[in-house]
């Protein structure tokens, strides 16, 4: 196919918070040179929405990932696409004993209103932006994608656009990656087990007593218990002195273990009315009726929490956050890596066409690029995340009180794994059977994470040496899941 019968140079599919970065990003990088269309299956006013239910999320973000967008391409987001500042996020054990503070400096955005200003910002730089279109495929041709299929959701007529990339922003469900229909390393499907069923209500509350432990207006606060949010975790998280977002996510085998242990058969939302009612600082929840939060009160949605997609590139297609399987794998923040896989990808995919090849193994760049800025370290996490999910409320109380050295906590600050090194000092007095497994699966899994930040950083240049190095990624990998069954 000749070049100039594509309808445009780049197709952004989904105009979420990931698509919308995209596009200005390639419009930054481009100089506005190029032909770029941004594709939603909402309307205008509805941009981003990920489910009827609304723009579900937890809506923090640390200050750094929004800087490293700013500082590269200019983008900066104030009120009232920021809803509140954070000074950081604390995790408590499930005692609330312990509580370890990380990430720093941060923001919670109200993700409905967000859209609204990228959408500004996107148009401003003559980006195209089409809404009720939703897309149901790829287009290939000799085994590159060469465009998008789907549906007019106002004329119900078929949609059909072709381009020399197709950035897949489309979110967890992505339907074109599912139906990836060319060769490539990109997997197109995830593990159940590697999705966290997740739900959370946005509130506005009277605050009675004073316990920072449950709500605390300067920092986002995340609760580590089994009992309370089976194979995940629960969070209160401050929209200012007297609102919240309040919710939590479960891995479903574990949920449907802990039904199983005590003969009940709770859904998500009996466990998220359990959290909020247990709260003794939230009293009187009601659902605020501005126009800011309007039809994005309460719903559920999927998150993923492994490492990214092995392969984010195929010919003439990319995948950026949530479709490539991006949120952090301890605690599913996944507006950061979002951000920084968006700036990243609108560079890649600006120089790809410039150089007038679409092919995997020019797109190849963007793999390395985004490990290098933050995909080295999601691999060590999600192992690490497999061991939380194994523990019990006691070990993980004990855990967190004599395990984590202040260096550990200064690790997790910088969103890196723990090294455990407390653990070595001779004569550490270990309690329990228990604890003795744990301290030995935690020092694992730090030796695990050193091999795995290695490997990735040393990612195949291009595409001739991926099956190697997936090989021996899955060789470390299948050694951490045989652990922690
Ligand atoms: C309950 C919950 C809490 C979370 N909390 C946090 C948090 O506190 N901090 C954090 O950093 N991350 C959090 N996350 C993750 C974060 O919300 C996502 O990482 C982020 O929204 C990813 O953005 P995205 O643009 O990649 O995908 P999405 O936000 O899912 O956007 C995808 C867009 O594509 C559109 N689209 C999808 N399919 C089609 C189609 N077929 N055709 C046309 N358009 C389509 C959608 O309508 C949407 O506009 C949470 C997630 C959940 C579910």
């Amino acid at each position: 196919m000749s070049h100039n019968k594509y309808d445009y140079d780049i197709i952004i599919a989904g105009g979420g918070l990931s698509g919308l970065i995209v596009a200005t990003s390639a419009a930054f990088y481009s100089n506005q040179s190029l032909n770029i269309v941004v594709i939603d299956r909402n309307s205008y006013s509805d941009l981003g929405k990920k489910t009827v239910n609304g723009w579900i999320c937890g809506d923090a973000v640390g200050k750094n990932s929004v800087d490293y967008m700013t500082n590269r391409i200019g983008v900066s987001w104030g009120s009232p696409e920021i809803e509140h500042p954070v000074k950081g996020v604390i995790a408590y054990s499930p005692n609330h004993e312990t509580g370890i503070s990380f990430d720093g400096d941060g923001y919670i955005l109200n993700r409905r209103v967000l859209p609204q200003r990228q959408l500004n910002d996107v148009l401003k730089m003559g980006i195209k932006v089409m809404d009720n279109i939703a897309l149901r495929s790829l287009i290939a041709d000799n085994n590159y994608i060469i465009g998008v299929e789907g549906e007019n959701l106002k004329t119900r007529e078929v949609f059909k656009k072709t381009a020399k990339l197709t950035i897949d922003c489309t979110g967890v469900t992505s339907v074109l990656r599912n139906n990836l229909p060319i060769n490539s390393s990109i997997q197109k499907k995830i593990n159940r087990d590697d999705l966290e069923s997740t739900g959370r209500y946005i509130y506005n509350f009277k605050p009675v007593n004073q316990d920072k432990t449950y709500f605390d207006p300067d920092y986002c606060i995340i609760h580590l218990d089994q009992l309370l949010a089976p194979g995940g975790y629960a969070w209160v998280f401050p929209k200012g002195e007297n609102k919240v977002n309040i919710g939590l996510g479960v891995q479903q085998k574990a949920f449907n273990l802990y039904n199983k242990k005590f003969g009940t058969s709770k859904n998500l939302k009996n466990l998220i009315d359990e959290y909020v009612k247990i709260n003794p600082i939230i009293s009187e929840p009601v659902l605020p009726d501005g126009q800011e939060d309007e039809g994005n009160t309460w719903g559920t949605w999927q998150v993923s929490v492994r490492r990214q997609n092995d392969c984010l590139v195929a010919n003439g297609y990319m995948l950026v956050g949530d479709s490539a399987w991006m949120p952090k794998p301890l605690d599913a923040g996944g507006i950061g890596p979002a951000i920084i896989a968006a700036t990243i990808a609108g560079k890649d995919a600006v120089e790809a066409i410039e150089a007038s090849d679409f092919s995997e193994k020019t797109l190849w760049k963007y793999n390395k690029d985004f490990i290098n800025d933050y995909g080295y370290k999601t691999a060590g996490l999600e192992v690490f995340r497999r061991l939380l999910q194994t523990l019990t409320n006691d070990q993980i109380d004990y855990g967190m009180k004599y395990f984590l050295s202040k260096f550990d906590i200064e690790k997790i600050t910088g969103g890196e794994h723990p090294e455990f090194g407390k653990l070595d000092k001779i004569g550490m007095l270990i309690r329990g059977a228990l604890n003795k497994t744990l301290a030995e699966d935690l020092k694992f899994t730090s030796q695990l994470n050193k091999q795995l930040v290695e490997h990735y950083f040393n990612y195949p240049n291009g595409p001739d040496k991926f099956p190697a190095w997936k090989n021996k990624l899955d060789l470390y990998l299948n050694e951490a899941y045989s652990r922690f069954k």
